[in-house]
């Protein structure tokens, strides 16, 4: 947590010192202005007055959050309660987060704020925010995603070219194949299989970190959606000798408002990664149970476990735990980046308990109720 800006108790005749101030304050190269404990403006500098096109005169002595009009991504006002100012007055502490001003032409302009309270003897007795204009990162971001997702789809004609290909081949289609021939094939096409999911991560996490990740929802009965993941990986457990098992507790309806692609992306994810990280005869199950206002699914495996002192890193991009990296040579440890993304998305949550060499559950809660929304930044 930030820490709280203290001031020292004003002192007559110190205007040297109030010069300085001032002069510092002036001179800082972000947008600063600060309000009284009422939050009214008492101060604003030349970079605020640059971004947001007031001179001072226009804002000095008017209530903030009414002056300031901050937008959220979907263009609508921000509520008063989750403005950052406010926070800070209620909370006491430094508060940052990432919304959109009004200028004074009606324009919109990105800014990443931060408001502290000053504190005078621990009284409150105003607040500072410091906020930069984020328009030229946003507009990097924005290029950065394009540029993946347009690599990402022109790498997936290619790859289906030669999915196709190597599956007639496997076939028979084009003459006899050797069982040797054949063996190769099929490792051609599960190399496909594999790069064709990777890109579809890779597409996905872009999607989320640039707040474009569009959720559709529809009426779902969960434990249909479980079931049919269940279905398409089972192979993936039989290779494995690993028995893969379903239930649904209890008797109340399972029934759920939500996306029901990036539903099936999170579960196959987890089951995925149960069966992967699961020595061969072991055991996964899966199970669906209603609660009062969401549904919880439950992914539990017999593995090889997280080890205590990495479980804190384990939904972060490119995280690989030591015993996992050892024994398993293929992964990305993009899937739980992804899968935490995605949930949120849903406005879910995720969580998990594990022990090394005993096992792994995963839990997520999902909203009965779902609301349309394309998450993020203009
Ligand atoms: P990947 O599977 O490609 O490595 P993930 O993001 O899906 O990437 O997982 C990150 C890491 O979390 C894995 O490498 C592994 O160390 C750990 N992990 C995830 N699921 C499990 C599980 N069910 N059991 C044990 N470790 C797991």
């Amino acid at each position: 947590m930030a820490k709280k800006i203290v001031m020292a108790k004003p002192e007559a005749a110190i205007t040297e010192e109030q010069a300085e101030v001032e002069a510092l304050f002036n001179s800082i190269g972000d947008g600063a202005i600060t309000t009284d404990k009422f939050g009214r403006i008492t101060r604003i500098n030349p970079m605020a007055q640059r971004i947001l096109g007031y001179d001072e005169a226009e804002l000095v002595g008017e209530w903030f959050p009414k002056k300031i009009v901050a937008l959220k991504a979907d263009d609508t006002p921000a509520n008063l309660i989750d403005r950052p100012i406010t926070k800070a007055f209620l909370t006491g502490h430094s508060i940052s987060d990432k919304m959109y001003y009004r200028r004074k032409n009606g324009q919109t302009v990105p800014v990443y704020v931060s408001v502290s309270p000053i504190l005078i003897d621990d009284k409150p007795y105003g607040a500072i925010e410091v906020f930069r204009d984020i328009t030229l990162e946003e507009e990097v971001d924005r290029m950065k995603s394009e540029f993946i997702s347009l690599a990402s789809h022109q790498l997936r004609t290619p790859l289906s070219a030669i999915k196709t290909y190597s599956h007639m081949l496997a076939d028979g289609y084009m003459g006899d194949v050797t069982d040797a021939q054949k063996k190769s094939l099929r490792t051609i096409i599960g190399a496909t299989n594999r790069m064709n999911e990777l890109i579809s991560t890779l597409l996905n996490i872009t999607r989320i970190e640039s707040g474009t990740i569009a959720v559709t929802p529809k009426n779902l009965h969960i434990d249909k959606v479980v079931e049919d993941v269940i279905k398409e990986i089972s192979l993936m457990a039989a290779e494995k000798s690993i028995t893969l098992s379903f239930s649904a507790k209890g008797t109340t309806s399972r029934a759920v408002k939500t996306d029901q692609l990036i539903l099936k992306e999170v579960v196959t994810n987890l089951i995925t990664n149960a069966i992967k990280y699961t020595p061969e005869g072991g055991t996964v199950k899966v199970s669906v149970k209603a609660q009062v206002s969401d549904v919880l699914i439950k992914v539990s495996d017999s593995g090889w476990g997280i080890p205590a002192h990495e479980q804190e890193q384990i939904f972060t991009k490119f995280f690989r735990a030591q015993n996992i990296v050892k024994r398993e040579t293929t992964g990305t440890g993009l899937g739980l980046y992804l899968v935490k993304g995605l949930i949120d998305a849903l406005g879910g949550e995720i969580w998990f308990k594990s022990s090394e060499d005993k096992g792994t559950s995963f839990y997520i809660t999902l909203p009965r109720r779902q609301t349309t929304k394309t998450m993020g930044n203009k």
